[in-house]
């Protein structure tokens, strides 16, 4: 449920409203809207029945969330959220870019390609120090090393760091030097791991499990929002199909759908979500038409010769020429009013 306080409650009203509520065992989260608070109520619905919330000042009416999730679904926050990372932002309209190889391989190769992001006028620097990989005997990263190397690129560059955590004994370390921590598909319902980013301040990148439905993507997102964590940014990166040709299938539905059910931001990755260099500028195009709040590339200085996942990275080149077209076409979008901001 929540509780909407009208336009002219005071803090006086709306701290009664949490402390009644939390009387009765159950919890509360408060969202700041432009004109209005809305107070989101947490635990055994039942609860409710021994208090009349709305003969409590201030409350103009209360609405029940029917969804498994709460916190997360548009009804209990009407606005889209933007999530600042460090004064850049994302959710806001503009488009968000975050670029770089797969995984660092070495300081040379990750400088080489923060140059590359930088220059073609992206905000984030992308990397994996910690590598999922389906073999055991494929390179697995460079760990504390390779974040590191990310945290020296993004000082010198300007850019945002984005990389993956995969457990929950390294959420500290991650968190020390990155901007952004991903989740990535293969640990979209690791329970505890998204607990545990759920108690850090700092913005979470969502990746949808390879074989995740919408709800259960909703959902371990309330996982790492109910702990406390409300900055989290879904990215649509394929789900797996009957489809062979590519990786996996882009389900660039998922950002309509998206937008209607959540007001947080999602992003897209169309590198994993394709598995094939050629697709990813006319996907790009494609998720910036649908309304994607940003984009996920993976770009390495020479895609020959990476350690991961060479076949669906862009050169420096390509991601430049990408980059000038998503560019145009998402200022195309805001200039003529075709942007989707909320569905
Ligand atoms: C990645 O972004 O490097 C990655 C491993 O992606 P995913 O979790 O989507 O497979
Ligand atoms: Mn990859």
């Amino acid at each position: 449920m929540v509780i909407i306080m009208s336009q002219d409650a005071t803090a006086e009203n709306i701290k009664n409203v949490v402390s009644s509520v939390e009387s009765i065992g159950l919890s509360t989260k408060i969202m700041e809207g432009e004109s209005q608070t809305i107070v989101g109520v947490m635990g055994d619905k039942g609860k409710m029945c021994c208090l009349n919330v709305e003969a409590l000042s201030g409350v103009e009416k209360t609405v029940a969330i029917s969804k498994s999730y709460k916190l997360v679904s548009r009804e209990f926050h009407p606005q889209s959220t933007v999530i600042d990372v460090d004064g850049v932002k994302i959710g806001d309209g503009s488009l968000a870019v975050m670029a770089g190889p797969c995984a660092v391989e070495s300081r040379e190769q990750l400088f080489e390609a923060a140059e590359a992001v930088k220059a073609s006028g992206a905000q984030f620097l992308r990397g994996g120090a910690y590598k999922p990989r389906t073999s055991p005997y494929s390179f697995q990263g460079l760990e504390e090393e390779g974040l590191k190397y990310l945290a020296e690129a993004g000082e010198r560059t300007g850019l945002k760091v984005v990389t993956e955590v995969t457990e929950v004994d390294n959420v500290a370390v991650v968190a020390e030097y990155a901007d952004v921590l991903q989740i990535g598909a293969r640990n979209m319902q690791n329970f505890r791991l998204l607990k545990e980013v759920g108690r850090i301040d700092k913005p979470i990148m969502l990746k949808r499990g390879l074989s995740a439905t919408l709800d259960e993507w909703l959902n371990a997102a309330e996982y790492i929002m109910s702990e406390g964590n409300s900055k989290v940014i879904f990215c649509e990166r394929g789900i797996r199909s009957y489809e062979p040709y590519t990786r996996n299938t882009l389900d660039l539905s998922a950002v309509a759908a998206i937008k209607h059910l959540s007001h947080l931001p999602i992003i897209v990755d169309p590198s994993h979500g394709t598995g094939k260099w050629r697709m990813i500028k006319p996907m790009c195009f494609a998720a910036v038409a649908a309304g994607a709040d940003g984009l996920m590339v993976e770009m390495h200085p020479n895609p020959a010769r990476a350690l991961s996942d060479g076949a669906q990275s862009l050169t420096p080149e390509n991601f430049k020429e990408m980059m000038s077209g998503v560019t145009k076409l998402s200022k195309f979008m805001q200039e003529s009013g075709l942007a989707i901001r909320e569905l």
